[in-house]
């Protein structure tokens, strides 16, 4: 496979959607980032790695953290993580209050926001500091040290905090949340503003590439099921109200975020990142998921 070659043809063809779409504007900070920014970085389980464009620049990854956020949560937890979140697609808004309150407050899954929050309860539940635990990860997974938190972003998530918050709150008067409501928020607005490059991100998406074991680090981090189990929701609820139209188009596990940036993983081979921030209507980057479709289709590769 000519990967560079690879690389130059959907850069060419993403090229035509960058820009297409809407910056998310919910929070100022995300609000400001140039439209016509198009990152894409191959990471390969035997080493290599090829990119193009933006692709070392940082962005806000927002919920593709959701994915590293449960990868944690197992790690410290194991299978007790899915007594208080479900594994279904939700059908719903990834914001959504209504089904939640149907559900008594067990969220459909862990990669929408009240299911990321329950992850993050646990995780404040099994870790002392579970943000500097998932950075130190993140930094050792990557071999970059330089991986950080946004405060802007974070400051600016927690102003805007209103239905997070009302989330958060229903799932406590359901005996959902154990821990302070308030550091459950704060904690899960520091994991959505983590900032890293799309190069950062195929790294650190290894780990799911390869069953549970990330090339950089001595130590296993997850079984080979719970890699299995990761990858699989983010194939049936990775990617917001989409999830069905990714799947048939691109054909591989992915979690996006309103950053702008997408993860992909082909088990046993490698971890693709996208980023360019102009959002379709679903919340995906237009131009991201034009190239992962783009990618699967000229090297017949995907998990079917
Ligand atoms: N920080 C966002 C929120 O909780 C997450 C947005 C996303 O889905 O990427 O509303």
């Amino acid at each position: 496979m000519d990967y560079p070659e690879l690389l130059e043809e959907i850069f060419h063809v993403a090229r035509a959607f960058v820009g297409k779409g809407k910056v998310a504007d919910y929070i100022p900070a995300l609000a400001r980032v140039p439209a016509e920014k198009f990152g894409i970085a191959i990471s390969l389980l035997d080493g290599r790695e090829y990119v193009m464009g933006d692709a070392d620049e940082s962005f806000s990854i927002q919920s593709v953290s959701k994915v590293f956020s449960l990868a944690l949560a197992l790690h410290h937890l194991g299978d007790q993580v899915w007594h208080r979140v479900g594994i279904e697609p939700s059908g719903n808004p990834f914001n959504s209050l209504v089904q939640l309150e149907y559900e008594n407050g067990i969220p459909r899954n862990p990669f929408i926001n009240a299911g990321a929050l329950v992850v993050t309860d646990w995780l404040l539940g099994s870790s002392a500091d579970p943000t500097t635990e998932l950075l130190d990860w993140l930094r050792a997974a990557t071999g970059n040290p330089h991986i950080g938190i946004d405060r802007e972003v974070a400051d600016s998530e927690w102003e805007h905090r209103h239905r997070n918050a009302a989330l958060t709150h229903f799932m406590a008067s359901c005996g959902n949340i154990r821990s302070n409501v308030d550091r459950v928020l704060r904690t899960y607005f520091e994991h959505c503003a983590i900032a890293m490059s799309c190069r950062d991100l195929a790294r650190a998406g290894l780990v799911l590439a390869g069953h549970g074991k990330s090339p950089r680090l001595e130590e296993r981090f997850l079984t080979r099921s719970q890699a299995k189990e990761i990858n699989a929701l983010m194939l049936t609820c990775g990617t917001y109200d989409a999830a069905g139209d990714f799947a048939f188009r691109v054909g591989l596990p992915g979690k996006s975020g309103v950053g702008g940036g997408i993860l992909a993983v082909i088990p046993n081979l490698m971890s693709i990142a996208v980023w360019s921030p102009a959002l379709d209507s679903h919340g995906n980057s237009m131009a991201g998921v034009e190239a992962l479709e783009r990618f699967t289709t000229l090297t017949g590769i995907s998990v079917f």
